[in-house]
């Protein structure tokens, strides 16, 4: 089963939904691919990757 993006359809990968997770609501059941969520915080794509990187470091169980 493949989740999709709320806004755009794309299919999502752990760091999508890891990233929607931390940023937007951690109990949510539909998610926003990184770069629709990119855009609702109006920041650029390589922000929100560089804060899956961080949460990764952190070990954070979400990019397991
Ligand atoms: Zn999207």
């Amino acid at each position: 089963m493949n989740e999709t993006c709320i806004k755009c359809g794309a299919v999502l990968d752990k760091d999508d939904i890891g990233a929607h997770k931390k940023l937007v609501d951690r109990g949510a059941q539909s998610y926003m691919c990184v770069k629709c969520l990119a855009r609702h915080f109006d920041v650029t794509e390589q922000k929100i990757r560089e804060k899956i990187a961080e949460f990764r470091a952190q070990g954070c169980l979400l990019f397991k």
